[in-house]
């Protein structure tokens, strides 16, 4: 069959949206949308749930604790919307124990200047009343840490990744939306008011295209699309993440109900209480921090260094390396803002990428906005700082 044959079969099955990608992003976005349209279908290259994607590991943290009161804020309005669908589908998909946010003055000397102590004040600008604590009550409560200050900001909590996935694939199948896997893409071409995407499953024609690919594909899809020549600023770095196992005397400390979430951001530190008690893991991870100085002294510069300065409690525990999960990229863009909104010169295509590491607590406000961008003709939200045509030469 020739194209222009191949064209003719599909045209008379022009969809409302294709999304290209199926990660957090691209399954956020298409139950967004299939709220307000039919015909909507989800492109993906390998499988939904692939280990490649950042999306599909165990657990992923919900935090509202930003520098920047802009992140902050879009973090609470979708932790909102997390709420939301926890209640409507009955599914634990978020467990909001809360995020304790540490610092020592041995790493950090200057506490009041660290990022945990100002972000306590940003969530408090926020209304969010988070609970400032002292070293003496880390060691009432919290005796599984040696710091010097905190705070627990109850607007947090970790994400149960897998549940979420399958919950969102049902809810997708439920209400019409195709998903097509293992698809390969040759060509996007946008005319005639529509767009046209090849592929090894077929051609199709869409009236709307969001591209949620991944920061790791992002640029080779944006080489895909006829005309385009912008390619995004976008650096992957991998974190280092371990598996601590208490024995069963210690355990009970490290479940959600004792062990929020935790974060040292100062120094790259992030950790997960015992979210699957058959696996019986505390989860701690290390990325290199881009916004803000590592501790002068270099004194943690890994998992390693912080469970010897600052939990000392994990060091006699057996420990081994993630393996199972996380074999994804952070992907951080050149001026630390996200990357969505219209691929510039397009009225049809529109892409979201460029999470800097941290955009599952944002997917269902990413999905709506996109949904909105495609099917309402502009969204509600104030994302000129994320606009894909800041990068246009
Ligand atoms: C180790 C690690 C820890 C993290 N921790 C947190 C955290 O604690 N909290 C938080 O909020 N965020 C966290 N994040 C970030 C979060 O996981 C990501 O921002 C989010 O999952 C990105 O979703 P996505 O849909 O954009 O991309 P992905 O999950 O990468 O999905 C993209 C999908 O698109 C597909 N695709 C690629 N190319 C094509 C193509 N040409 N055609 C069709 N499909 C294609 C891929 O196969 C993939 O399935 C973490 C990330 C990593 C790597």
């Amino acid at each position: 069959m020739t194209i222009k044959e191949r064209i003719v079969e599909q045209k008379s099955k022009t969809q409302e949206l294709v999304i290209i990608g199926g990660g957090i992003m691209g399954l956020m976005t298409a139950y967004y949308a299939s709220a307000l349209t039919e015909h909507i279908v989800i492109l993906e290259k390998r499988m939904i749930g692939n280990q490649e994607a950042s999306s599909f590991s165990f657990t992923r943290s919900m935090h509202t604790d930003y520098l920047d009161p802009l992140y902050a804020r879009l973090a609470y309005e979708a932790l909102g919307m997390w709420r939301e669908l926890r209640e409507k589908t009955g599914k634990s998909l978020l467990v909001d124990n809360g995020c304790l946010n540490i610092a020592k003055r041995t790493v950090t000397p200057e506490l009041e200047e660290t990022y945990t102590a100002k972000c306590y004040d940003v969530v408090e600008g926020l209304g969010l009343r988070p609970e400032k604590l002292s070293k003496e009550a880390f060691q009432k409560r919290y005796r599984q840490f040696d710091v010097d200050f905190g705070y627990l900001n109850s607007a947090g909590g970790y994400f149960n990744l897998r549940v979420i996935a399958d919950t969102l694939v049902g809810l997708l199948r439920e209400r019409g939306v195709q998903i097509i896997e293992n698809v390969d893409t040759d060509e996007i071409v946008e005319e005639d008011n529509q767009v046209r995407i090849s592929t090894n499953k077929g051609i199709f024609i869409a009236k709307q295209l969001v591209i949620t690919p991944g920061g790791k594909w992002a640029n080779e899809v944006l080489e895909l699309v006829k005309g385009n020549e912008l390619q995004l600023p976008i650096k992957l770095t991998q974190p280092e993440s371990r598996y601590y196992y208490p024995e069963p005397d210690q355990r009970e400390q490290f479940l959600p109900k004792n062990f929020p979430v935790f974060a040292y951001p100062d120094v790259g530190i992030y950790g997960h209480p015992i979210a699957d008690e058959q696996k019986g893991a505390v989860k701690v991870a290390f990325y290199e921090p881009s916004d803000f100085e590592p501790d002068a002294d270099g004194k943690i510069r890994g998992v390693a260094d912080f469970v010897e300065e600052c939990m000392p409690s994990l060091k006699s525990m057996r420990s081994e390396a993630v393996t199972d999960a996380d074999k994804c990229f952070y992907d951080v863009v050149e001026d630390g803002d996200f990357v969505l909104g219209a691929l510039p010169r397009y009225e049809h295509i529109f892409i979201g990428t460029g999470w800097h590491g941290a955009g599952y607590k944002f997917s269902p406000l990413i999905g709506k906005i996109l949904s909105q961008l495609t099917l309402q003709n502009g969204t509600v939200y104030d994302i000129q700082q994320f606009n894909p045509g800041r990068f246009v030469k």
